[in-house]
């Protein structure tokens, strides 16, 4: 028999890989584990869930409901979170049984921007200039530190530009707390980028590490609409940006994929936004643009399969379909170079992404 590293886990019927959350992400990670061979067991609440579809088994729990996750993690032998706010709770729960990949540490830190902003800090990069804000004598006092300027973000919770309110020196404070919720909060300097970057880094149970090309975004109200990838930076502003992706996944003790979004300055700085220990909608151009998509990449981190940088094949444009969609794909579906992605979710809401397609550009 070969002997097999420590922590291997290679597809048959006993590796059962675990997924927590039944979105498009959960759907795609099921995805790539089908390929592999792996069978999957999903666990989400009750819901419109499109990854229930392609998973082998699939358990309706709350994130509370710890006799349905301890009989979970009983099944499988590793498991991982598309769903970015589970409550740490839930995953240190899950890692009495099995691992858990990324570990709760990272997810914890993702959850609230203020800790994500230190550890980046800590780890080298910088940050807009930002305040914690716990009541409104502390936002009164932050804009004025900002000459009335700023983006109001709660500390945890938000996602899609949701949570967030950009204000000026007309804006009514206390209406708009009590509109966030009267929840703590950051308040954020506005930057005025050249554009969004994004960087993907994964590193796997046997300790092997690497990158992914990186990503250029275009957000409009807060959501990601399109990307365009890989984006061109220059060498030295490249290998400082990995640097520093590697220290901050350091400190949190990261395996598994971690993507930071960043904003480029004019000046050609780089300058943190937040984090992402899951796939991020900006590599869902890597299911068509390199061998090993971000999905596949996840499965080996967690499987401890070794990993290295992925180079891409070409230039690819991703572009997301929010809300409806139907007349972009009529005409799309004419064009074979459309990858067409539809996650097969039940409704249609302003706001919610649908499907993308990829289209190499050159
Ligand atoms: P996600 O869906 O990525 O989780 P989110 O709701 O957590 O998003 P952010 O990433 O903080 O929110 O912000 C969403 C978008 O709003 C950014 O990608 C950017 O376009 C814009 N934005 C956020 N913060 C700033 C800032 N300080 N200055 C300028 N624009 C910003
Ligand atoms: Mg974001």
């Amino acid at each position: 028999m070969i002997n097999q590293p420590r922590n291997r886990i290679l597809p048959n019927k006993n590796n059962i890989l675990g997924i927590l959350g039944g979105g498009q992400l959960g759907k795609m990670i099921a995805m790539s584990a089908t390929k592999a061979g792996y069978k999957t067991h999903l666990y989400c609440p009750k819901g419109d869930n499109p990854a229930e579809t392609v998973v082998n088994s699939f358990t309706h729990g709350e994130w509370d409901d710890f006799d349905k996750l301890v009989e979970f993690s009983n099944n499988v032998v590793c498991a991982t979170s598309e769903f970015e706010n589970i409550p740490s709770k839930t995953l240190e729960l899950l890692a009495n049984k099995t691992s858990v990949i990324p570990n709760s540490k990272v997810f914890r830190s993702a959850q609230i921007r203020s800790k994500e902003k230190e550890i980046a800090e800590k780890s080298g990069f910088k940050t807009p200039k930002w305040y914690l804000i716990k009541n409104t004598d502390d936002l009164i006092s932050a804009s004025k530190l900002m000459e009335n300027g700023g983006i109001l973000k709660t500390n945890s919770l938000g996602y899609d530009g949701k949570g967030q309110v950009r204000i000026n020196k007309h804006s009514n404070l206390f209406e708009i707390w009590e509109n966030l919720g009267s929840v703590e909060c950051v308040l954020e300097e506005i930057l005025e980028f050249k554009r969004e970057i994004s960087i993907m880094y994964f590193k796997s149970r046997d300790n092997s590490e690497g990158f992914f090309p990186i990503s250029q975004n275009h957000h409009e109200n807060g959501i990601l609409r399109k990307t365009i990838a890989p984006a061109i930076l220059n060498i030295d502003a490249e290998r400082d940006l990995r640097l520093k992706t590697k220290k901050l996944s350091e400190n949190l003790g990261l395996y598994g994929i971690l993507a930071v979004e960043l904003f480029e300055l004019l000046d050609g700085s780089i300058i943190f936004n937040e984090i992402a220990p899951r796939p991020h909608n900006s590599f869902h151009w890597t299911l068509n643009g390199c061998d090993n998509s971000q999905f596949d990449i996840l499965i080996r981190t967690m499987c401890g399969l070794p990993v290295k940088d992925v180079k891409s094949n070409g230039k690819w444009e991703m572009t997301n379909l929010i809300g409806q969609y139907e007349n972009i794909i009529s005409e799309t579906s004419k064009d074979q170079d459309y990858i067409l992605y539809l996650y097969g979710k039940h409704e249609t809401k302003p706001g919610r992404k649908m499907g993308h397609l990829n289209k190499q550009i050159s």
